[in-house]
């Protein structure tokens, strides 16, 4: 059978991973694989927006805002790095046909979220991660070096004497390997390993997993965010958030006496840590949001996805109190790199959720997370560009025997992630993330 071979192969296709591969030029032959169809990312959930320098002078406080958030243990040069080139990163994004919400002036249109001390977020309505990922797709498809395959799963990497040379994949067919000269883990956050999380399912942390059996560095893995906010319900299956924006435009918290007990705009810990409090004292299971300072005007405009969300499990949001609750929602740790995306291993990259480049710290300021995806998986891309160029591929032969019993060593692989999260104290992990 013929040598599947690519200059570089990205394993997912959410806003890192379709990014960064827009970020090569066109003379790179480059193969896309995600465990899904195209569309089913968390960037596509993506809901409040994407955060970006406001002005020159914002620039302190935009820092400010991101170490706090992330209790000072954000690496600087990171967070120095993903905010020197938001704007222009946004241009780019304008320039692949992005639609960000304008205000009555015709000026792009600023939200607030929890940690920020000023309106520095770009969004389209309440569906921003849709509107950024599909103008990404669009762009993707007229590249003619890229192939992307749909349901399709790395489920090993090809390795040997730490040189990452390809990857093992299933598809319907069975299982096969394809080989590269640079490999990118794109492959999203952690998500589906929890009953209670924001994330699609299928977002399952599989890089870690094979990471841990192949020795390569991971860095604050146990750093989980718990997202204050995600509607109640006592369905099974994936959590609706609801976005931290509704609180940046005036929503309050209420708990069961109706009365507010926190300052809604703190980081993401901070509120969790609160709601968790008044959950504990009522012996209740969510506390509630309260959206009467919000004209019905705003709601309808910007919150539409949201609005019509809660009206299906039966509330109107522009009169009615919102059960909310807290649930799993985002990984800062992942896959030790640097700001060019370098893993322990050569050859082998990680970007966006799966990669730890200590730009989050302890704890991911709101709307950073598609910024950092896009500012380093571009970083990454330019960078291998610059060293790539007398790469070889290395090829050592896989023994698709090995892989015979899928199942099992899928299965094993979430077990390898959990055991790996739990040896850790992981703050909140049972009680929200797994209830
Ligand atoms: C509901 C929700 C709302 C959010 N809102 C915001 C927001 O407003 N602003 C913000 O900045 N961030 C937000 N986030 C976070 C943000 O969307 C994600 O952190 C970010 O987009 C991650 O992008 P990614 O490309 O790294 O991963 P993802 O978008 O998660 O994509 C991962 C990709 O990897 C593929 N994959 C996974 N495992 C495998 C495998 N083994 N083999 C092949 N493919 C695989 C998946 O199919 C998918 O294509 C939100 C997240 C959620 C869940």
């Amino acid at each position: 059978m013929e040598r599947k071979e690519y200059d570089v192969i990205i394993v997912g296709t959410g806003a890192a991973g379709l990014f960064t591969a827009i970020s090569f030029p066109v003379n790179y032959k480059i193969l896309m694989i995600t465990k899904d169809t195209i569309e089913n990312s968390d960037s596509y959930l993506a809901q409040g927006g994407i955060s970006t320098l406001l002005r020159a002078d914002d620039y302190n406080a935009y820092y400010e805002d991101t170490m706090k958030a992330g209790h000072f243990e954000n690496r600087p040069e990171s967070v120095e790095k993903m905010i020197r080139s938001s704007n222009g990163i946004i241009q780019q994004l304008i320039k692949v046909g992005v639609d960000f919400d304008k205000n009555e002036a015709g000026q792009l249109d600023y939200t607030r979220e929890g940690g920020h001390s000023t309106y520095r977020i770009l969004h389209h309505q309440d569906v921003t991660g849709k509107e950024i990922v599909s103008k990404l797709l669009t762009k993707v498809r007229t590249c003619k070096n890229i192939t992307i395959l749909e349901n399709t799963t790395m489920v090993d990497i090809v390795a040997k004497d730490n040189e990452c040379q390809g990857i093992v994949m299933k598809d319907f067919n069975g299982i096969s390997a394809c080989y590269g000269k640079s490999i990118i883990l794109a492959t999203g956050g952690i998500g589906g390993v929890f009953k209670n999380s924001t994330n699609f399912p299928h977002i399952s942390g599989d890089s870690f997993a094979i990471a841990l059996r192949h020795k390569i560095k991971l860095e604050n893995i146990d750093y989980i965010q718990i997202h204050p906010t995600v509607l109640y319900s006592k369905k099974k299956g994936r959590r609706f958030l609801i976005s931290e924006s509704v609180r940046g435009e005036g929503a309050v918290l209420l708990n069961e006496d109706k009365n507010r007990f926190v300052d809604e705009l703190q980081p993401r810990d901070v509120v969790t840590e609160a709601i968790s409090k008044e959950m504990k004292k009522y012996n209740t299971d969510h506390v509630y949001l309260c959206l009467k300072n919000i004209s019905k005007k705003e709601i309808l405009s910007h919150f539409p996805n949201i609005y019509k969300r809660c009206l299906e499990e039966g509330y109107d949001a522009t009169k009615d109190l919102i059960p909310v609750t807290p649930a799993q929602h985002y990984l800062m740790g992942g896959i030790k790199v640097n700001t060019i995306g370098e893993t322990s291993m050569s050859h082998l990259f990680a970007v966006g959720e799966t990669a730890c480049n200590g730009v989050h710290g302890a704890n991911r300021l709101a709307s950073n997370s598609l910024l950092e995806s896009l500012v380093f998986g571009q970083n990454t891309a330019q960078n291998i560009c610059k060293n790539q160029v007398d790469t070889k591929i290395v090829v050592s032969e896989v023994q698709i025997k090995d892989y015979n019993d899928i199942e099992k060593w899928q299965q094993e692989n979430v077990k390898i992630l959990l055991n790996e999260i739990k040896r850790r104290d992981v703050k909140f992990y049972d009680k929200w993330c797994n209830a």
